[in-house]
């Protein structure tokens, strides 16, 4: 080879090196090199437990950063003040990650392998979602590193979306237009294995009934008095008989969240809190029109009177095929996670608390493979349902929590504020990263993934929330 050819070579290699596989790597590093800004942030939200629409400090945490990284941030839109949108780059494709970041109550707990709560009573991450919203940012950043270092055109968008748990912030964001310009949203959860989420799950209804009656002394005067908790009682058994008629992948269930305060008195108010789902939005609409019909019934039926106030509403899940199998390839190239020798002994130990021998940790290390899409029977709601029926969207799930735990579980708090959140984390970005880098470099895939999107969703679809005009329920976690 001749000094000249050896000369050439660099400049030859130079786009190769910058939209090929040395491109790729740019994002990835940087992951690896920030495993520990990730894991403090994670655990720093962890530590700080707050609920739906409260999530002051989290939401804070992962402004902060996202700012120090070069992003613009705007704050508070569609009336949340935790909710923020931030933004690197310019021009299209325009690609949305969904960052969540809210608690729950009752469910505190320590980063250790048995029940031990943190505070008695207090709030926990038992959905991830400090594992969620961290690892959501840190693919943003890790996707801006590319777009810095490339001079690609592109936008990168994160949005900060409240209250998941029951507040349905995305919807919000969703009814207000913040959406519009995006040509593709990815999206994630904690999981316990590492596979792309192709099912539809439920859409849902959430309602408060509130009966109110007439106070009266329980012995000396009940004639005088109407029971609230009549109508409440009275409309939770004609929901128990109409279960039986209805579509079995239906789910209704309630909480009485105000029965009354002494059984001395008659109570004048009593609230019960239903969630009503089906996979299909329209047979839920049924089904809460039922519902609505038994309410003025037991209403009549005890001489009370009755309000409802619809909560929140989401739409089930809308797939993406040709999306999930890109995210598919990359989870392929990013692998499982692989604990160290403590991440081992304490998923051991909850394994075994679980009744599970340790081969049930084989999954965490594995990438299943692509599920055939099947019509949901049941199951969760989410409010990326909305998102997904405006955008291209798609979900996946890395080994946050220890395989065998249940959704919104202790063992799911523990786990996550451990480094095995982290590492869960980390390996989400890189497939957010991976997925980016392909769609902002092939135009034909975003067209052939907005294709398959007009067609499944229909030419006659408009869309309208489930939550009617409401504003966001900013107090729903605050307890009255
Ligand atoms: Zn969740
Ligand atoms: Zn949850």
């Amino acid at each position: 080879m001749s000094k000249k050819q050896l000369l050439l070579i660099p400049i030859v290699l130079l786009p190769f090196m910058l939209f090929g596989q040395k491109a790729t790597n740019i994002p990835l590093d940087y992951l690896d090199r920030s495993f520990q800004t990730y894991d403090q942030i994670q655990k720093a939200i962890w530590a700080t437990p707050e609920l739906g629409f409260l999530e002051t400090e989290s939401s804070g945490i992962l402004q902060k950063h996202l700012e120090e990284q070069g992003f613009n941030v705007e704050v508070g839109l569609a009336g949340m003040p935790t909710s923020f949108i931030a933004t690197y780059g310019s021009g299209n494709p325009i690609i949305g990650i969904l960052a969540e970041f809210d608690a729950l109550p009752g469910i505190s707990q320590d980063t250790v392998p048995y029940r031990k709560p943190v505070e008695a009573g207090g709030n926990g991450h038992a959905c991830g979602h400090n594992v969620f919203g961290t690892g959501s940012v840190a693919g943003a950043v890790a996707i801006k590193e590319w777009l810095a270092s490339t001079g690609q055109q592109g936008t990168i968008k994160i949005f900060g979306t409240p209250a998941e748990e029951g507040g349905g912030g995305k919807v919000y964001l969703v009814r207000d237009g913040f959406f519009n310009d995006v040509d593709v949203v990815l999206d994630w959860h904690p999981a316990t294995r590492n596979a792309v989420n192709v099912t539809t799950g439920t859409a849902i209804q959430m309602v408060d009934y509130t009966f109110h009656g007439k106070a009266a002394h329980a012995a000396a005067s009940p004639d005088k008095g109407r029971s609230a908790l009549d109508g409440v009682e009275a409309l939770n058994y004609m929901v128990n008989l109409l279960r039986e008629h209805v579509p079995s992948e239906s789910r209704i269930h309630y909480v009485i969240t105000n029965g009354g305060e002494a059984p001395n008195v008659v109570p004048e108010v009593a609230t019960v809190s239903y969630y009503i789902r089906h996979p299909k939005r329209e047979i839920l609409q049924d089904l809460v029109n039922w519902i609505n019909e038994a309410a003025d019934g037991a209403a009549k039926g005890t001489q009370t009177t009755l309000s409802s106030e619809i909560i929140a509403g989401f739409y089930e899940k809308l797939p993406n095929r040709k999306l999930a199998e890109v995210v598919q390839k990359n989870l392929e190239t990013v692998g499982g996670i692989h604990y160290d020798d403590r991440e081992r002994v304490f998923a051991e130990a909850i394994a075994n608390d679980l009744g599970l021998d340790n081969s049930a940790l084989e999954d965490v290390a594995k990438v299943q493979p692509l599920d055939e899409e099947k019509p949901s029977q049941g199951g969760g709601s989410s409010d990326v349902g909305d998102v997904s029926w405006n955008v291209p969207t798609v979900s996946f799930g890395t080994a946050t929590f220890v395989p065998g735990s249940a959704g919104h579980s202790w063992q799911n708090v523990a786990s996550g504020g451990t480094t095995i959140g982290t590492k869960s984390l980390i390996n989400t970005a890189k497939v957010f990263a991976l997925t980016a880098i392909d769609l902002y470099t092939n135009p034909t895939l975003i067209d052939e993934v907005k294709k398959e999107f007009e067609s499944r969703r229909g030419s006659n679809f408009h869309y309208e929330s489930l939550l009617g005009d409401r504003a966001p329920a900013l107090d729903y976690r605050v307890k009255k």
